[in-house]
């Protein structure tokens, strides 16, 4: 196991004082940087930066921070939520060092979709079956990670099977090993 020990601190971000949101950090007593690339192989929309020995990742509305010796998560509703998410990254850590023999490492960096290039895949058609008014406001929704391509039932129709395979390759849904 590479991460066995670490130091816990939630908080609230200092820049919303009284804010009902909480983030999570975790200090390690390892450097964690050679695990980065096998989890920018591996975890969709993921943004890897090799000179700051880096990787940012968007989940569930979550910001998430990889550093050599710190994990930090943020945007989460309460405190029992923060400690969890943490827990589930660092075994996320622990299972991708793990694995890494099977893992074709990654170290290119990665550009976020706009939410102007989801919304030329998504089916333009406003039906609302999503619950937003437009198909952009779900585009919006998506490049920020709060709504999953399952949220959009027309896309999975055969016509759109090529734009799916597309959005697929772009949005981060979920990752390819999940905590
Ligand atoms: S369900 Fe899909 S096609 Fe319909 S409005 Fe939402 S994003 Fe657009």
């Amino acid at each position: 196991m590479l991460i066995e020990q670490y130091d816990l601190e939630v908080f609230t971000p200092p820049c919303e004082p009284g804010a009902e949101r909480y983030a999570a950090r975790a200090r390690l007593k390892v450097d964690i940087s050679e695990v980065l690339p096998y989890l920018n192989a591996t975890l969709r929309g993921a943004v890897y930066l090799p000179d700051a020995h880096a990787l940012t990742w968007k989940k569930g509305g979550h910001n998430i921070a990889f550093h050599a010796y710190e994990i930090a998560t943020s945007n989460v509703e309460d405190r029992e939520g923060a400690e969890s998410e943490l827990q589930g990254l660092i075994d996320l850590v622990n299972r991708t060092w793990e694995r890494r023999a099977e893992i074709q490492p990654d170290t290119r960096t990665r550009q976020r979709p706009s939410s102007m290039a989801l919304y030329k895949l998504l089916p333009q058609t406003n039906c609302k079956q999503c619950g937003e008014p437009t198909c952009y406001t779900f585009a919006l929704k998506l490049a920020a990670s709060q709504r999953k391509l399952a949220d959009c039932p027309p896309l999975f129709e055969p016509q759109y099977a090529e734009k799916l395979a597309a959005l697929q390759e772009l949005v981060i849904d979920a990752p390819a090993i999940g905590p």
